[in-house]
Parts: C-alpha cells; sequence; structure tokens
C-alpha cells in the first residue's frame, strides 16, 4: 500500500532516499516543493530526475483527504469539513479575527483535529458523543492547514488543536505534524503560535514539557476541584487534579511559557463566588490567563441524566466571574462564540449527520 509522504519526517524520508540508491540532500528538496512550492503532483518537482518523480509516484500519496466541503457562518467562521481516505470525516473551523489592534488584526486562526471522534466524554461535548474512530496521522493534520490555506488563499498564522479529538492522546502523530509546521526552513507556522488544548492527560503534559515541543499548553480545566471536575470529565477519574495541576506547574517550570485555564462557565455548577476564590487561588500558583467559555449547548445530540441539565451561565454570570477574577489579580478573557450558527464553535464539532446516524 502507498505510504503518505507528509507522514515523514525529514530523517525518514532521508532514510526512504538512501534505501532506492538516491542522495541524502534530495530530502530538502522534496520536502520544500511539497510544502513551500505546493506541488499537485509529484511530476511537478523539476529540481530532481524524472526516475525518483516516477519511484515516488509508485510509493507516496501526496494528499490525504477524498473530498472537502465547506460551511459559511454569517459571522465569517468557515468550517471544513474533511473526508479522510477511510470514509471517516473530520471537521477543521477557520476563525475570523476577533481584534480591532494593528497586532492581530490579521490573525487568522485555524481550529484543527487531531483525531477522528474522542474517547473521553466529556459531559458537554458533542465530539464525545461520536466515539472514538482512530487517531489522526500527521499527515491528515498538516494538511488541514495546507488545504484550507489553498482554499482561502491565505496563509494562517495560528494554529489550535481545539477541534475534535485530544492532542495529547495522539501525542507521536501531533508531534510530528508540529515539527513540521513549525519547521524555520518551510516557515508555514511561528514557533509559540501553536497552541495544543488538553483535557488534562497527565503524562503527556510532563512528555510535552520534557520534549519541550515549541507549542503553547492550554487546559481545559472547567472545575476548581476534583469532584465537580469528575462529574463532568469523566477522565478526571483517571487523571486526578492534584497530580494535573503538578503537572502543569512543571511545565510551567520546565518551559518558562504560560498556561491557559479554559473554563466553560455552566449556570450554578461552576460558576459561584466559592469558584473564584479556587480558582484564583490555582491561576497564583502558576502563571495563567483563564478564558472563559460560553457554554454552547449540544441539544442534538439528545444527552440524557447529568449532561442534559448543563446550562450555559448567563451573559450578565460571565460577565461578573470576569470582573471578580480580574479583581482578584487573574488575567482573564471571554471568548466568543465564533460559528454557533453552523455548529462551528467550541465544543460543538460532530458531523450532525454522523450524530444523527448514531441514532437512528
Ligand atoms: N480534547 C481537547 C481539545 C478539543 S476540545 C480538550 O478537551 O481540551 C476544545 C475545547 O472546547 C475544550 O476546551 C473543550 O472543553 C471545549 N468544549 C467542549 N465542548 C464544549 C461546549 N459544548 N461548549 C463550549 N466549549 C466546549
Ligand atoms: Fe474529547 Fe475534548 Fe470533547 Fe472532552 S472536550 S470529549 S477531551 S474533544
Amino acid at each position: 500500500m502507498k505510504k503518505y509522504i507528509k507522514n515523514l519526517t525529514i530523517t525518514e524520508l532521508q532514510e526512504y532516499l538512501v534505501s532506492v540508491g538516491q542522495p541524502k540532500y534530495r530530502a530538502k528538496q522534496i520536502f520544500h516543493e511539497i510544502f513551500v512550492g505546493r506541488i499537485n503532483t509529484f511530476d511537478e518537482i523539476s529540481n530532481i530526475p524524472k526516475a525518483l518523480r516516477q519511484k515516488l509516484i509508485e510509493d507516496f500519496n501526496l494528499f490525504s483527504f477524498k473530498s472537502t466541503r465547506t460551511q459559511h457562518s454569517s459571522d465569517g467562521t468557515i468550517k471544513f469539513l474533511f473526508e479522510l481516505n477511510d470514509g471517516s470525516a473530520i471537521e477543521s473551523v477557520l476563525i475570523p479575527c476577533e481584534y480591532t489592534d494593528e497586532d492581530k488584526r490579521n490573525r487568522r486562526t485555524l481550529c484543527v483535529s487531531s483525531q477522528a471522534g474522542c474517547a473521553l466524554d466529556c459531559s458537554f461535548c458533542a465530539t464525545g458523543k461520536l466515539k472514538f474512530k482512530r487517531n489522526l496521522t500527521a499527515s491528515e493534520i498538516v494538511d488541514q492547514v495546507l488545504a484550507v490555506e489553498k482554499q482561502t488563499r491565505h496563509k494562517l498564522t495560528n494554529i489550535v488543536f481545539m477541534g475534535m479529538g485530544e492532542p495529547l492522546l495522539n501525542y507521536d502523530n501531533v508531534k510530528t505534524a508540529v515539527e513540521i509546521l513549525t519547521n524555520p526552513e518551510l516557515q508555514l507556522i511561528k514557533k509559540r503560535k501553536i497552541t495544543i488544548s488538553t483535557s488534562g492527560v497527565t503524562p503527556k503534559i510532563i512528555k510535552l514539557a520534557d520534549d519541550n515541543l515549541p507549542v503553547k499548553l492550554a487546559l481545559s480545566l472547567h472545575a476548581p476541584e476534583q469532584e465537580l471536575r469528575k462529574q463532568l470529565m469523566p477522565s478526571a477519574e483517571k487523571w486526578k487534579f492534584d497530580k494535573l495541576i503538578e503537572s502543569v506547574e512543571y511545565y510551567y517550570k520546565k518551559t518558562k511559557t504560560p498556561i491557559t485555564f479554559e473554563y466553560i462557565l455552566f449556570e450554578g455548577l461552576n460558576d459561584r463566588a466559592e469558584d473564584i476564590k479556587r480558582l484564583s487561588k490555582l491561576a497564583k500558583r502558576v502563571p495563567t490567563k483563564v478564558n472563559l467559555i460560553p457554554f454552547h449547548t449540544i441539544e442534538f445530540t439528545h444527552p440524557t441524566g447529568f449532561a442534559a441539565g448543563l446550562k450555559p451561565a448567563s451573559k450578565g454570570k460571565i460577565q461578573w466571574f470576569r470582573m471578580e477574577l480580574l479583581k482578584n489579580g487573574v488575567q482573564s478573557f471571554q471568548r466568543t462564540s465564533s460559528g454557533l450558527d453552523i455548529d462551528a464553535a467550541c465544543g460543538q464539532l460532530a458531523l450532525k449527520s454522523q450524530v444523527q446516524i448514531i441514532q437512528q
């Protein structure tokens, strides 16, 4: 079976070239043509021998997706639906810039997926309802970026792993993708302009710190203590609160990169004065900013039990929560709900059609 060339690191491509009797230096030429030249077929690589071009065609696929569909929101958000070669499907979301200052106005952020589905089944998340299908390959992760740039004819400036799946449970492929995307010679995305969002896979947060990948880390905290967190996120049973916080402290000590806490506000559950007190204490242990996320309801997945009782906190409550955090000296922001009308907001990526199929 043909391999996907973008799954290879440059060292692996060099090894392949040596195995077919070619010099190592051609790996750089080929990488350059794929990621900078954006060739459509291996035949377009004019600076390598014809026989090698032919060999690449025989041994490798260049693109990961069978098809791409888009959906446009009235607020400028675009959702991309990619069909993978095994028939699975994933989504990425191009988020319009929310800022007005010069420096940030040209920001173009793509929210990418790391897995088809997700095994962790957080009570509030539509992706979790799809269950886990499989890890995405590095090629499938990088191709989300390349396909969106090709279609929109604009370069992306920021990447967030906040689409479908838990990136730290697909560590090796995410790492390869990050290495390709931040390779200085390819100039795809600048270092630290990639954010990995995790639901809290403690051992992999430690590994991320040790590997010193050039990314930023966001932790989906959502509760300032173990018991409530466990109700919201069953994976907290395995990766317990205290050890998790220790792991982000370790991450900061090693990388000197501040962490973001993601915090969805649920009415009457985690939006109380005592939650502010606990959250403020935590945010002082590690240099952190807190992103307050409005809860995007996922009625289309027909939640039951605890999940069915989850309600979004009101706008006024979110503002109050933010002000109280600021009073306590905690940097805090309120995230918008870009793409709500096309189910492209945080946590809504679940391919509505697939949810309907599962429930039939
Ligand atoms: N698995 C990773 C990354 C994908 S989820 C993680 O959990 O961090 C990306 C973000 O969307 C997370 O912060 C997640 O908590 C949030 N999210 C999930 N469902 C949501 C919903 N219904 N409303 C608002 N945010 C949601
Ligand atoms: Fe998976 Fe993240 Fe959704 Fe939880 S919030 S189910 S970890 S994608």
